[in-house]
């Protein structure tokens, strides 16, 4: 299991929802990705025709699910959001399609975990705006076409690469999220203070911002952490000694890594000598999912540079042996690696 700070599942009523920004205007950063869609939105308005399926792609908590809304938004339909593991049968899928109005954008989160079925009951769906169903059992059995109303599938996933090819093939419009610069997560955090009625300082908004992961989920979680410490401390503005000390406390290194991240590090610095080692090794050794790292952890790490992956397996790079501040070990020449294996 991940902790609450690597956790990329949106509840319904969580705080996250509170600080979505409802306009493309007011979404920080991901500035290649807006202004694409920006273009593909407007198009679809003056044609009077439902936006073309598209596909969000990036780590959690990089505003998958807040850019599908406010697509729908800024096209004037409607939003219905599902996920990928909640739609069990076809059926499902099928009741889902069919109340749709036209043009709606249909939102499913983690796409790349619907089950094959149903994975095929989208297909027809996506490419001809309809649906195949079978009525009846046995040699009475017959198939049926429906037609659906034109929409707009918004498909959420971490990897493009763990869709099936058939289904990414039917995105027109592909778009990856990155994660967020220094700057992008500061506006990010006054913002959501701005919200909560929080007095931060601007040191305070950056620490916070420096130590998020580059990532918008994990500042807004964490300015609502600095935020008690700083109530319980009877502190009313946040500085950036009350974000250090509450950061500190919560295990968020100064790179914003938590005791995951670094549990991962010192495994493959102490257990593997800085690599390489193979991801099922390291998964089974941390007691995590493999989803959660691959998707989770090790893409900060490699966008940090502390780590690389390569084709025998992951890798410390010099600046994680810094960080850790422990010597990296030095091979001697006569020490053939190959030998090893
Ligand atoms: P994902 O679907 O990629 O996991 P979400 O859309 O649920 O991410 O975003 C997580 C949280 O981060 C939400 O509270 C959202 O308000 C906030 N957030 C994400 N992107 C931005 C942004 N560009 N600007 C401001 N807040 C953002």
């Amino acid at each position: 299991h991940s902790g609450p700070i690597h956790s990329g599942d949106a509840q319904p009523g969580d705080p996250d929802t509170a600080l979505r920004p409802k306009r493309l205007a007011e979404f920080i950063g991901q500035e290649g990705a807006k202004d694409n869609l920006r273009v593909f939105i407007d198009s679809a308005k003056s044609r009077g025709e439902a936006m073309d399926h598209t596909l969000f792609h990036g780590p959690p908590g990089l505003g998958k699910t807040t850019l599908a809304q406010i697509v729908a938004g800024e096209l004037g339909v409607g939003f219905r959001a599902t996920s990928g593991p909640v739609i069990a049968k076809a059926g499902d899928l099928a009741a889902l399609l069919t109340n749709l109005e036209p043009h709606d954008v249909l939102f499913i989160d983690e796409i790349h975990r619907l089950s094959p079925v149903v994975e095929e009951v989208l297909y027809p769906a996506m490419e001809d705006r309809a649906l195949d169903l079978i009525i009846g059992e046995g040699p009475s059995a017959r198939s049926v076409r429906i037609d659906l109303p034109p929409f707009t599938l918004i498909g959420a996933t971490t990897r493009q690469g763990l869709l099936t090819t058939p289904l990414r093939d039917r995105f027109g419009i592909p778009v990856r999220l990155q994660f967020y610069s220094h700057d992008e997560l500061d506006l990010v955090v006054t913002r959501a203070a701005n919200l909560l009625g929080l007095d931060i300082d601007p040191a305070g908004a950056r620490e916070i911002a420096r130590r998020s992961r580059g990532t918008p989920r994990v500042a807004g979680r964490l300015l609502r952490r600095v935020r008690d410490f700083a109530h319980v401390a009877g502190k009313g503005t946040v500085t950036r000694a009350i974000a250090d000390d509450a950061l500190t406390r919560l295990e968020i290194d100064r790179l914003g890594l938590d005791a995951m991240d670094r549990r991962y590090l010192t495994m493959i610095a102490t257990t593997y000598k800085g690599g390489p080692v193979g991801a099922s090794a390291l998964t089974a050794g941390l007691a995590e999912q493999r989803d959660t790292v691959e998707e989770v952890i090790e893409p900060y790490l490699i966008q940090l540079g502390l780590i690389a992956r390569t084709e025998r397996g992951r890798m410390l790079n010099d600046a994680a042996w810094e960080h850790l501040e422990m010597a990296k070990p030095i091979l001697k020449p006569d020490t053939p690696q190959t030998g090893l294996f």
